[in-house]
């Protein structure tokens, strides 16, 4: 199976990496914005050939993945259109599903049908090939969202395709795959985001950080994620984005007034339900 990926970083050079490991492809090609981060690709072995364009790394391709950030994904699906063979299914790794769903409907055309959206369920914070791993999505979920117009064998293709990376895979509704990772991926961002900035920006930042220690470094840490990345998947599911920030306002409202009132049995019963929650959480996902 001959590869594309556009977008050669952490996802991309870690679905090459996973796929050469398995044996799976004899070939991959990337395409990407950076030469520098391209040839650190190709000399670390995660692709084979460097292309100039998207349309030329796709041309020859059996699979096609698309894994830059989700903003840039309107342009590259009109210059994919004109590039796809009809044997080639293109895919993606788009932290949200609603929004590239209607670039690749406004986009692709005819093509369409050989879209699967996708989106693994794992990451890191570092970016670029240097990061790549092909381990990254071992006993990890990838979920995809296919469209009414996929063939089914389309979506087998992308689904033996991250089960060959050890992944686990599922099915959801786009609508559904966007609310949920509102609550539980976007949010917690924006609130690392925010809470470290808040720090950084008073007059005493030094001295704060200097006492920083493993709370805030476990708390902060998806903080040091890509500020592109997390612009883009922010504004393209900021409806829900919004109305997670919303609750949890409520629920720092409600944290407010037991510490106002000095309610201890409260805040205790809260805190003690919340780490139930996440240990149980814990044992499940291991
Ligand atoms: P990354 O920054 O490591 O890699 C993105 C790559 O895309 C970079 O090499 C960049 O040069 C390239 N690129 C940017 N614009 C381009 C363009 N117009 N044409 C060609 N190449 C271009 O990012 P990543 O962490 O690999 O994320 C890639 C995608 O996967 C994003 O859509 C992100 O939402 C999604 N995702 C990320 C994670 C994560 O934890 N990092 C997890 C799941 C999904």
């Amino acid at each position: 199976m001959k590869l594309a990926i556009i977008g050669v970083g952490l996802i991309g050079g870690s679905f090459a990496a996973a796929l050469k490991a398995a044996g799976k492809v004899t070939h991959v090609t990337g395409a990407g914005r950076s030469r520098e981060n391209l040839e650190l690709a190709r000399s670390h072995g995660l692709i084979d050939a460097i292309a100039t364009d998207p349309a030329s790394a796709a041309r020859d391709a059996d699979l096609v993945l698309l894994a830059t950030p989700v903003a840039q994904f309107p342009q590259i699906f009109a210059a994919l259109a004109r590039a796809l063979a009809p044997r080639c299914v293109l895919t993606d790794a788009g932290s949200t599903k609603c929004d590239v769903i209607a670039a690749a409907r406004a986009s692709l055309g005819a093509k369409l049908a050989q879209f699967v959206p996708g989106h693994p369920i794992a990451g890191a914070e570092q970016s670029g090939a240097q990061a790549a791993a092909a381990t990254l999505f071992h006993e990890r979920r990838v979920v995809l969202t296919p469209l009414a117009e996929n063939a089914a064998a389309s979506v087998q293709r992308v689904e033996d395709a991250w089960r060959a990376c050890g992944a686990r895979v599922s099915r959801l509704e786009a609508e559904e795959h966007d609310a949920l990772l509102a609550a539980v991926s976007h949010l917690p961002h924006v609130l690392a985001y925010a809470l470290v900035d808040d720090i950084a920006r008073r007059p005493n930042a030094g001295e704060l950080f200097s006492f920083a220690a493993g709370g805030f470094r476990d708390f902060t840490r998806i903080a040091s994620s890509s500020p592109e990345m997390w612009r883009d998947i922010c504004l393209a599911n900021r409806e829900r984005l919004l109305a997670e920030l919303g609750r949890y306002r409520a629920r720092l409202g409600e944290l407010e007034r037991l510490l106002a009132a000095g309610d201890g049995a409260a805040l205790e019963r809260l805190f003690a339900g919340a780490r139930a929650a996440r240990n149980q959480w814990l044992k499940s996902s291991s």
